[in-house]
């Protein structure tokens, strides 16, 4: 056994030859990593200006979207070598290996220029460090500082680019997104309904299937499924033909595999039923339908009930005009009213509420409150500050500065005024019925729509 050798499975060009059009969808992310490409093969276009590549890239998003597969293809269209090491793998008997063990990773590396190199799992030795675990774990530590020493010490133009990848965006060490180091995140979300068709297709090469299956069909049915899950349906659809004799694989075998995938998966990944697919749909439009009538402008860019990394089910990317430091008590209130027509939305269709709706709950607290605390729009207490603001850079922590008495009638009225526009937003959907349920509709079937695709609804 060799102590401190990193172990890194060398893929050398050919040998994997995984290219972008094996990934399917997930258009964005390679063309993010298409740049990467273009450098790895004119890295002269870039010195002669002054440019330096970012020296590393962190592919982040929920298990099986295909982030592995993102990074063997940059190696393999770059035809450059690609080491491969998990974070977990560092981290392992002694104290002082995973160091070493990371040193000897980019020797190779360096040796081996231009090159791709790609830690899998990185949360493993780069989660946030004060996470309160007893005990600490200085092995751990000793091996991010050695990695961070590592990126700090070699130049943009090496040739070396280091991807890596992550299930849990959120607990990266922040140290490890500085600039110079992993300051480029690319986001790898799980397919939409034209993108799990795309995943499916690429497997069904693999396998004979009867020519009548219709994989739109299939995708429709396995919404929430990652790349992953879909590479497995079709092959359980596969073994599923053999077991009964069959030469090739049928529309019903790929349809029962969708169950035996996601059953088994279904604790691990949000997939949605189809009833909670129209409530988030509803959900959505709700948001989105409140902001457009009360602006009379195209509101979003994208409206999607693709469950996020995040953890949220549904998601309106709001069009923000411009950089805006400065809005009118009534663009608050209009923001208020938005933030609950999701709910809104649900009560005026369904009569029931769901829990989908706790962050929208929390934000237009947040604002509500500011509203009387911070920006003196109450009639009641004038310009008269409530609440003080510290470390406004740090997610600015708030206390309050006024006697017990005058905290509960600010609580009072923080819910007076998101009851008042909770209701505006019930009216207007109910004013609006009839497009309500035909954009919800026009969602539930396309899972991602467009501003404009929403508004030309809206117009019709
Ligand atoms: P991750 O690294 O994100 O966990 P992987 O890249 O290891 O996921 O993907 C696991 C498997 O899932 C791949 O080997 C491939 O068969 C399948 N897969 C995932 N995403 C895609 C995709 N976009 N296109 C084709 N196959 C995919």
């Amino acid at each position: 056994m060799m102590f401190g050798k990193s172990n890194a499975k060398v893929y050398v060009k050919s040998s994997e030859g995984i290219k972008f059009s094996d990934v399917a969808g997930e258009d964005e992310a390679k063309e993010n990593l298409a740049e990467i490409v273009d450098y790895l093969h004119n890295p002269d276009k870039y010195k002669e200006i002054g440019a330096s590549m970012p020296k590393g890239i962190l592919l982040a998003g929920p298990p099986g979207t295909g982030k592995t597969m993102l990074a063997k293809a940059v190696a393999g269209e770059a035809e450059v070598p690609f080491f491969s090491m998990s974070g977990s793998e560092f981290v392992e008997m002694f104290v002082g290996m995973g160091a070493s063990k990371v040193r000897d990773l980019f020797k190779q590396a360096k040796e081996k220029a231009p090159c791709i190199v790609f830690i899998d799992e990185i949360d493993a030795i780069g989660q946030k460090r004060n996470s309160g675990k007893m005990g600490g774990n200085d092995e751990r530590e000793q091996t991010l500082n050695q990695l961070l020493t590592e990126m700090d010490g070699f130049e943009g133009n090496t040739g070396v680019v280091i991807l890596a990848a992550t299930n849990r965006p959120e607990s990266p060490d922040p140290a490890l997104t500085r600039p110079g180091r992993f300051d480029r995140r690319v986001p790898v979300e799980l397919p939409d309904l034209k993108g799990r068709e795309a995943i499916l297709k690429v497997h069904a090469k693999k396998i004979k299937v009867s020519e009548e299956v219709d994989f739109q069909q299939i995708a429709r049915m396995a919404s929430g499924a990652s790349g992953a899950e879909l590479a497995n349906i079709v092959n359980e659809a596969a073994l599923r033909a053999v077991r009964d004799g069959r030469k090739y694989a049928t529309q019903s075998d790929l349809e029962e595999s969708i169950e035996v995938v996601i059953a088994g998966y279904q604790k691990k990944n949000a997939i949605l039923t189809d009833k909670e697919k129209w409530t988030v749909a509803y959900h959505e439009i709700g948001h989105a339908l409140v902001a457009a009538r009360q602006t009379q402008s195209a509101p979003v860019q994208k409206i999607t009930i693709i469950p996020r990394t995040s953890g949220a089910l549904g998601y309106t990317m709001q069009v923000e005009d411009g950089n805006r430091y400065l809005m009118t008590k009534e663009e608050i209130e209009n923001k208020i009213a938005t933030y609950t027509g999701g709910r809104a939305a649900e009560e005026v269709v369904f009569g029931t509420i769901s829990t989908g709706a706790s962050n929208d709950i929390e934000q237009a607290t947040k604002l509500a409150r500011s509203m009387i605390t911070r920006y003196g729009m109450s009639k009641d207490f004038d310009m008269v500050a409530m609440e003080t603001v510290s470390g406004q850079y740090l997610g600015g922590d708030t206390s309050l500065i006024c006697s017990a008495g005058t905290q509960d009638e600010i609580d009072r009225q923080v819910v007076e005024l998101v009851k008042r526009l909770h209701k505006k937003a019930a009216e207007i959907l109910l004013e609006n019925r009839q497009k309500l349920d035909e954009l919800a509709r026009f969602l539930y079937e396309k899972e991602t729509i467009t501003g404009e695709e929403f508004m030309a609804i809206l117009n019709a």
